[in-house]
């Protein structure tokens, strides 16, 4: 079978069809793999990541997929999230001693950027996403709800819409509250603060990007399969009205049994002849999907200016401080004290305002914020400095934007989707990616007449929402979930957790989590 597209959609289905049996032969048009989600070398020889990337503790696939492919002890996961405001007060969220969902109450109530107005406005909000599980009645409206619009309704007040809800959305999301479809929003909330007390916890490559995926090629080329990376598609072979095959540069064609496309929509609706999407209604919506900007700057300062892994500023253009120097220390978490310098890459979600902006002008705003935000950095030369904008980084979670994602599985004989606009029912992440790609691989399968399954579960829900939902004798009959209950009850350390900073804790993924071989 074939793969085209070697981003984490396309690697996800490959390495799972490889694993199950198929022969693999995996099409990527640039010379690495990883697609949106990827590191290169700069002309001037500096590594850098296309954007800092981070996963969260909900994200059972990607952790899943980074496992499969030996690369669960390249990220580090940390229990605490800072937060800075420009007049210098500090907030952090971190699990305290009482279980879900109040594990994060002792943080929030001590949380400084936020009144007392303005936490009881939010608390009504998450009440409401409690009671409902996630599934507040006004998600279901026709052609849905904006998540600003589902805010207002719940009389959430300017500040805690400003310095907490779009906060946290932004970067989860990657689009303003007002062109988020509220289903979005409210799932960060259920699946990452609310249901289970690890939901949050942020996990950050210790590596650069591109090194997560060198167990990809080997896995699929170690089952007789190959990768073959410069190798761009360039259109699709019809026999009949049938696919056929697929074309590359130089008049090469390949053919297989079945193929699955792990592009992003655009490259798809392309390549996708008009008879195919005359034929399957899904697959003539692919260019109503609008996308969103990412923005990541680049500092190299001559000397440490921050102690932090990584910090969220509040009222800013920056969002994010990931401090790379210590994220790429040694493996214990500790930053290389050898190194005289710092490199931080800042990041800017949904920074529309910035696409027409000249680059210096973007360094000379986002320096001015990272000088006020740490005070180190005042004194501190600016070696370099680079910025690399993505205008089309995710698609944008508008309201009603479900409705435009094909299945995997097209009406195509033989053809089969992947990536993370397809329907996942996540929005465009890692995590989203992977799922799609399981998920072609599942229907690949099921087509097959060979059906395996590869998605895993959500993290199951602990503390009183386990009791709540009912589910609490099912549950802790799992050693899993009894391990990570009595955690949260009586406030321990989890094994393998290690101190990075006098507040930071960081832990390697643990082995054996959730994981399902195939087949078994
Ligand atoms: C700046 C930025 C920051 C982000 N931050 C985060 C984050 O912190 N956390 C998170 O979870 N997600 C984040 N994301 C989103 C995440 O990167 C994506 O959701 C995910 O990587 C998408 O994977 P994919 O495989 O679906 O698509 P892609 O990564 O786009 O993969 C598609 C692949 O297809 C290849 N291709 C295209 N056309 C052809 C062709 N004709 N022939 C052969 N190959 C082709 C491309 O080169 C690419 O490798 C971020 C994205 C960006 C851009």
């Amino acid at each position: 079978m074939i793969v085209i597209g070697g981003g984490l959609a396309g690697l996800a289905a490959g390495v799972a069809l490889a694993e199950s049996g198929w022969r693999v032969r995996l099409f990527e048009q640039r010379p690495f793999l990883g697609g949106r989600a990827t590191s290169y070398v700069l002309p001037d020889g500096e590594h850098v990541d296309n954007c800092q990337h981070v996963t969260l503790g909900c994200c059972t696939n990607l952790e899943d997929f980074y496992r499969r492919i030996g690369a669960a002890g390249k990220i580090k996961f940390f229990d605490r999230l800072l937060f800075l405001d420009p007049q210098g007060r500090r907030g952090k969220m971190q699990a305290g001693f009482l279980p879900a969902p109040f594990h994060l109450t002792g943080s929030f109530a001590a949380f400084a950027p936020l009144s007392l107005l303005d936490k009881l406005s939010i608390a009504r909000a998450m009440l409401d996403i409690l009671q409902t599980q996630g599934n507040p009645a006004d998600l279901q409206e026709k052609g849905g709800i904006s998540m600003l619009e589902w805010l207002r309704r719940r009389g959430q007040t300017k500040r805690a819409i400003e310095r907490f809800w779009r906060v946290v959305l932004v970067s989860a999301l990657d689009e303003e509250l007002d062109r988020t479809d509220a289903r979005f929003g409210v799932d960060v909330f259920w699946k990452v603060f609310l249901s289970n007390s690890t939901g949050y916890r942020m996990g950050v490559p210790a590596v650069p990007l591109a090194n997560l995926y060198d167990g990809c090629k080997s896995e699929i080329e170690r089952r007789g399969g190959e990768v073959v990376l410069r190798a761009p598609v360039r259109g699709l072979k019809m026999e009949s009205g049938e696919l056929a095959g697929i074309r590359l540069d130089e008049g090469r064609e390949e053919t297989a049994d079945a193929y699955v496309f792990a592009v992003p929509h655009a490259v798809l609706a392309e390549l996708l002849p008009q008879s195919m999407k005359q034929s399957d209604p899904a697959l003539s919506n692919l260019e109503k999907i609008k996308v969103a900007p990412i923005t990541g700057v680049h500092f190299w300062f001559d000397r440490p200016v921050m102690k932090e892994p990584f910090v969220t500023l509040l009222d800013t253009t920056t969002q994010w401080i990931f401090n790379k120097t210590a994220l790429y220390g040694d493996s214990n978490g500790q930053a290389n004290t050898a190194l005289t310098g710092q490199y931080l890459q800042l990041v800017i979600s949904a920074s529309y305002d910035l696409l027409q902006k000249p680059r210096q002008e973007i360094i000379d705003l986002c320096l001015e914020e990272v000088r006020k935000a740490l005070p180190a950095a005042r004194n501190a030369e600016l070696v370099k400095a680079t910025v690399i904008k993505e205008a089309a980084a995710t698609f944008s979670p508008e309201p009603g934007v479900d409705r435009w994602r094909p299945r995997q599985q097209t009406s195509i004989p033989r053809l089969f989707l992947a990536g993370d606009w397809t329907d996942t029912g996540w929005p465009a992440t890692m995590e989203g990616a992977v799922r799609s790609g399981y998920l072609a691989a599942e229907a690949l399968l099921r087509s097959d007449g060979t059906p395996l399954k590869f998605l895993q579960p959500d993290l199951p829900p602990d503390g009183f929402i386990a009791m709540w939902l009912g589910k609490h004798t099912a549950l802790v009959d799992s050693p899993d979930v009894r391990r990570q209950s009595t955690r949260a009850l009586i406030g321990l350390r989890k094994n393998g957790e290690k101190s990075l900073d006098s507040e930071t804790y960081v832990r390697e993924p643990r082995k054996g989590d959730r994981l399902r071989r195939f087949g078994s």
